[in-house]
């Protein structure tokens, strides 16, 4: 029998995609499940990505694109840069590419051997480790401790650079955690990079613009200009924009990287869909004000699941600055028995029994690489997060 290739062998199916479909699975039997689980956001695209794309189809802008992104979408996206992290990329330091998710899977393509070391703060989204596998290097996680508000410190990441380290990666916000870092913070991380020159820095800075408060984003290159040319800096429209199922990523960095990865881009779906780059240069130079009005929703109802959780005996919360998630700790409920007799032993348990019992879906901190947690993702209505608040509360209150 023809066989599947052996880099497939450690390379894992997502565990939030699966409990996502755990869910589909119950509710297509019936049962009410409200599904925490997806990391998306429940409103819609601007009407004025909808409009440009159609608009660039019926302008016949429908032939092959370049491998690196249209000039117009690589001018607004240098002006993003420009007016919301005060980083000077021109149209030579840019790639346009189907998503995060794939300028970071070109990216490790394009620079990783096999033995590099990458170094990811965990717990970190579930398909960064994924991807560097896939890409023949090897993941060397950094635990970010509850205590430590979910932060990197400079000790801990000090402490696990090796000479083979090729690349470190930054998510702050953070997904799964919600943690985002000061400026002083990110100065402390920055003075650790600038003692080792042989290591770049992918920095994902999808969940830029949820955040709350008053608190202030920042990016690493911005931060510290004297590394400048060893940073990635990633951004999309998914999270920011609502616009998840267009696929549409990019990054701005130093020019022969992005060269490198305009050329796996080239070879790896040959480009984005041109009416979603005519969408994505709408809604970069398009009015800004959805964000604000979007922050102010998520906000509200991080504050109410936070309020809510608060209340119940054995889960243990860190409040968030960003991102739509919250990861509570649930330590002290490890050894019960939920009420329909599972024996709850680890975060797995914990959410399978709460996906079976109580049809509420959420992800496991092991998929994130920290136990005993779980996430939840509150991108959904408030009278859904008020419902599943209640369950959740319920399906605690009985374990013994
Ligand atoms: N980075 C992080 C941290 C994410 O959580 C996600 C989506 N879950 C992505 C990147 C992927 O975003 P995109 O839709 O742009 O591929």
């Amino acid at each position: 029998m023809p066989t599947i290739a052996d880099r497939l062998k450690n390379v894992s199916i997502s565990a939030s995609a699966a409990m996502t479909q755990r869910a589909r699975e119950l509710a297509a039997q019936g049962v009410n499940v409200i599904s925490l689980s997806a990391g998306e956001p429940d409103f819609a695209s601007p009407t004025h990505a909808v409009e440009a794309a159609h608009a660039a189809a019926l302008a016949g802008d429908t032939k092959y694109p370049t491998m690196d992104g249209t000039p117009a979408l690589k001018a607004a996206i240098s002006r993003k840069f420009k007016r919301e992290n005060n980083l000077d990329y021109d149209a030579s330091q840019i790639v346009v590419c189907g998503g995060g998710k794939q300028v970071i899977f070109n990216a490790m393509l394009a620079t990783c051997n096999p033995g590099d070391e990458v170094v990811i703060p965990a717990p970190s989204w579930i398909s960064y480790a994924d991807i560097v596998k896939f890409a023949g290097a090897l993941p060397v996680q950094v635990a970010c401790p509850q205590e430590a508000g979910f932060k990197l410190r400079a000790e801990d990441l000090e402490a696990a650079i090796t000479p083979r380290t090729k690349w470190l990666f930054l998510n702050f916000p953070n997904n799964p955690t919600g943690a985002a870092c000061s400026r002083a913070e990110m100065k402390a991380i920055a003075d650790v990079m600038l003692r080792h020159p042989h290591v770049w820095i992918m920095t994902d800075d999808i969940y830029e613009h949820l955040i709350y408060d008053d608190f202030e984003f920042c990016t690493i290159a911005e931060v510290e200009p004297r590394l400048y040319d060893r940073v990635l800096t990633v951004n999309g429209a998914s999270k920011a924009y609502a616009m998840t199922g267009w696929r549409l990523g990019f990054c701005g960095g130093p020019k022969d990287l992005i060269s490198a990865i305009a050329n796996v881009n080239g070879q790896n779906g040959g480009g984005t869909a041109t009416v979603v780059q005519a969408a994505a240069a709408a809604v970069l130079d398009g009015p800004q004000d959805l964000l604000f009005e979007r922050a102010a929703i998520y906000k509200q109802r991080r504050d109410f699941v936070l309020s809510e959780l608060a209340k119940i005996d054995g889960l243990k919360c860190h409040k968030p600055e960003g991102a739509f998630y919250i990861f509570p700790n649930i330590s002290g409920l490890i050894g019960k028995t939920s009420k329909g007799g599972r024996k709850i032993e680890s975060d797995t348990d914990f959410v399978m029994a709460l996906v079976n019992e109580h049809h509420v879906a959420t992800v496991q901190g092991a998929a994130y690489g920290m136990s005993p947690f779980f996430r939840i993702s509150y991108a959904t209505s408030m009278e859904k997060l008020t419902e599943a608040c209640a369950r959740i509360s319920q399906f605690c209150a009985e374990l013994r």
